[in-house]
């Protein structure tokens, strides 16, 4: 699902190598054209798409060969129709992906962050659905992931000491108050090390990637975000860290390349053999860690305050936040200005518990409108 973004393509990528898979459906935003290809190529029997327009275009290209689902519930139906599902959509509108596909009992390869963090204890609920898996695509996660292996789920898993999320910093690593001021939309879309779709990219200039990550990791394998560090490595070749209680310390290892934890989360338990993003340790490298700059990225604080707020503290951060990166990319805010406008925007929220999709959709509606208001005019 989002085949036509930056990890859609990717996963076609691993498809291609491999005779294992047979694609049975994708869904795709608006653009018609390369969906078309898609569905060409691989002879895709079913798409979902976001509106009727849309559904119009791509059933005039395709004719009657293949049927188009329309909206969140198209999105639903198609979820539960495959053994494995990627969730590669962009943000909130993820979250029928991630829910349909675990209450159908299959497969969740998720790359959505934003709907396991906003909606974590609805998503819990349907994780006890049996088949059900959730297996991340997050490369840092995929990382955490692998390095846990043999780890007891039990009771919040007694043998873990502590979950090292590793970040690049991003390109503004290192820079003081006054160069974060005159930050332009070029410079917070050139990211050092990886190639990826604009929201994540812009969130990881700001850390707030790196503070959903916290959330994301908490959720997924149920550790207290206060067992849950940040350590920034430049060189991102080592995608995360898990410390046991003996002091030992697990890290996964390779060249930033997405495909590998594509090729991780649909081969699983088996390894395909497809060597993305291979070491070379016949040539001299080095690594590096650090600790994050707390200061000028106060996303990362922000994001640990609601992750022990709970509730739909992390719906409000991340709503906020697409919001206010949206602004940004539309050159209505500023690059400084991200985080300050999430930040009052979380300063409305008064606790309480998230209980339904339906309260989900109005808290996420409630602090969209909120980071409208609060953008200049
Ligand atoms: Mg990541």
């Amino acid at each position: 699902m989002g085949v036509t973004g930056s990890i859609g393509r990717q996963t076609l990528e691993v498809l291609r190598r491999s005779d294992r898979f047979e694609l049975v459906a994708v869904s795709a935003g608006r653009r018609v054209e390369d969906l078309v290809a898609v569905v060409e190529e691989f002879r895709v029997a079913r798409v979902g798409v976001p509106d009727e327009t849309t559904a119009f275009a791509v059933r005039e290209r395709l004719g009657s060969s293949v049927e188009v689902l329309v909206g969140a519930s198209g999105l639903a139906e198609l979820s539960r129709g495959a053994d494995v599902v990627v969730n590669a959509v962009v943000g909130f509108a993820g979250l029928p992906v991630t829910l349909a596909t675990l209450e159908a009992g299959s497969r969740l390869a998720l790359a959505n962050k934003e709907s396991l963090i906003a909606a974590a204890p609805l998503v819990e609920a349907v994780r006890t659905t049996p088949g059900a898996q959730i297996w991340p695509v997050d490369s840092e996660h995929c990382a955490l992931h692998q390095c846990l292996v043999g780890s007891s789920d039990s009771e919040g898993r007694p043998d873990v000491e502590r979950l090292w999320i590793t970040a690049s910093g991003g390109p503004f690593r290192g820079y003081s108050r006054d160069q974060l001021a005159a930050v332009t939309r070029e410079g917070a879309l050139a990211h050092p090390t990886w190639q990826m779709g604009p929201k994540i990219t812009v969130d990881s200039s700001t850390l707030m990637n790196k503070g959903l990550e916290v959330l994301e990791a908490s959720a997924l394998f149920h550790v207290g975000v206060d067992r849950i560090g940040v350590v920034v490595h430049p060189q991102s070749i080592v995608h995360s860290l898990v410390e046991y209680v003996d002091g030992s310390v697990l890290a996964q290892l390779s060249a930033p390349d997405m495909r590998l934890a594509i090729a991780y989360c649909l081969g699983a338990p088996e390894r395909l053999a497809q060597h993305w993003g291979q070491m070379d340790f016949t040539r001299a490298f080095q690594l590096e860690f650090e600790p994050p700059d707390r200061l000028n990225f106060p996303a990362l604080d922000l994001a640990y305050e609601c992750a022990r707020r709970a509730g739909a503290a992390p719906a409000w951060l991340s709503a906020a936040n697409e919001i206010a990166v949206e602004a940004f990319l539309n050159g209505v805010l500023a690059w400084r200005e991200i985080v300050p406008l999430v930040a009052r925007v979380l300063d409305q929220y008064e606790d309480r518990a998230l209980e339904s999709v339906e309260q989900l959709i109005e808290e996420d509606a409630q602090a969209r409108a909120l980071a409208h208001g609060n953008l200049p005019s």
